[in-house]
């Protein structure tokens, strides 16, 4: 078949230096790396937050610097390196989790994502034009470079939801406010794919998160790199590896079903070591709630407003391990988080709150909890 399509999967133990270039080095070349002789190309790890490596949070500064050397040896004529962190400042995030360091150490251009230019996207479902990283116009091949996690909005976060990334700074906020629902999102971060399309992506599944992802989930060993020039048919498979239906992967779900993200799981081919050698015994997964969907289908906005409030998990603030950094305060798109009275965990509004799970994604002290069924002020 003409327009199938690898995903690759190799064993590699751990974060040796040498290992995982020879392992991210085959996964390329059997999940057929694209050409990139001559070219600018744009490598997107994720740097979420300021996070040191052992948290898991984000892509692993060695599968990094392979990832540069390995593109680097195919002749490349630039490798900008980039990411827009949730809130803080991209050089503090890069410095934390290791990635500016092998950036400078590597020879490659760290890429200011903190300013954008506008994109066009003429077939886009819900957006028309993003703002994006201005290094994204100057690349000829996007490779995304994400960690494999869970992750609260979307269930599960590899591929193709690192690519969001692209959007600088807190503009990624508003897209949360405009797009408060599941759906929704995910139809804009698959318009965001025709906007920017990613030419390839390597997966640092060596160390993954489960749980609580994105930001305050638990370390989990697969022992896995993965490679494909689909970010659909990876996140597609690593999805179902570890225990979900890939179609609840919302992005995932509405791609199959819409010919203009160019996806389909009939064409993935698998090769490189046998898939269930990494499917692990048992991966905390977020769970997927469908309960929203059918609320809205068949109640009035403001009963769907209360069900919402009662059903959809919401953030709990917790106070002895909050610092008061305020970087939730700052990244909260609806406004509905404040300090008040001294105290050092913020006040939430859930009539306000969208259940974005913004502010979790950036606590560096995993002092927010997701409930459902909670009356009160919104702090223990
Ligand atoms: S409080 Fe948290 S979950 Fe609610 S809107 Fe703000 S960032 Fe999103
Ligand atoms: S809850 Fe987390 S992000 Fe918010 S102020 Fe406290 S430590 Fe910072």
């Amino acid at each position: 078949m003409n327009n199938e399509v690898f995903v690759t999967l190799k064993a590699c133990t751990d974060y040796n230096d040498d290992k995982v270039l020879a392992t991210l080095s085959q996964a390329c070349e059997l999940a057929g790396f694209p050409q990139v002789k001559g070219k600018t190309v744009l490598l997107k790890p994720n740097i979420l937050n300021a996070s040191a490596p052992e948290r898991c949070t984000t892509t692993h500064p060695v599968v990094l610097r392979a990832a540069i050397r390995y593109v680097r040896s195919q002749g490349a004529a630039r490798i900008l390196v980039g990411d827009a962190p949730g809130w803080q400042p991209q050089d503090m995030a890069g410095s934390k989790t290791g990635l500016y360091q092998v950036v400078q150490e590597e020879g490659a251009e760290w890429a200011d994502f903190s300013r954008g230019r506008p994109v066009d996207v003429a077939q886009g479902k819900l957006i028309r034009r993003f703002t994006l990283a201005e290094a994204v116009g100057e690349a000829e091949v996007i490779i995304s470079l994400p960690k494999f996690k869970t992750h609260g909005l979307m269930y599960f976060t590899g591929a193709l939801k690192n690519m969001f990334g692209l959007i600088p700074g807190l503009q990624k906020s508003a897209f949360h406010m405009r797009f408060p629902d599941r759906s929704d999102f995910a139809l804009m971060l698959n318009d965001l794919q025709l906007a920017a399309p990613t030419h390839f992506a390597i997966m640092d599944g060596i160390m993954a998160m489960e749980g609580k992802g994105p930001n305050s989930g638990t370390p989990k060993h697969l022992g896995l790199i993965m490679a494909s020039r689909s970010v659909y048919a990876m996140d597609w498979v690593a999805s179902g590896l570890i225990g979900y239906k890939p179609e609840d992967i919302p992005y995932l779900g509405l791609a199959v079903q819409d010919l203009r993200y160019g996806f389909s799981p009939d064409t993935i081919r698998l090769n490189g070591d046998p898939l269930e050698q990494f499917r692990p015994q048992h991966f905390e997964l977020v769970k997927v709630l469908h309960e929203n969907d059918i609320i809205r289908a068949h109640v009035p906005d403001w009963l769907h407003r209360i069900l919402k409030n009662l059903l959809v998990p919401r953030p709990v603030f917790i106070e002895k391990k909050c610092i008061h950094c305020a970087g939730c305060v700052k990244i909260c798109p609806a406004k509905a988080l404040t300090f008040v009275n001294g105290r050092k965990a913020p006040d939430i509004d859930y009539e306000a709150c969208i259940r974005c799970y913004c502010c979790d994604e950036v606590c560096p002290e995993k002092a927010i909890e997701l409930k459902k069924f909670l009356w009160g002020r919104g702090r223990r």
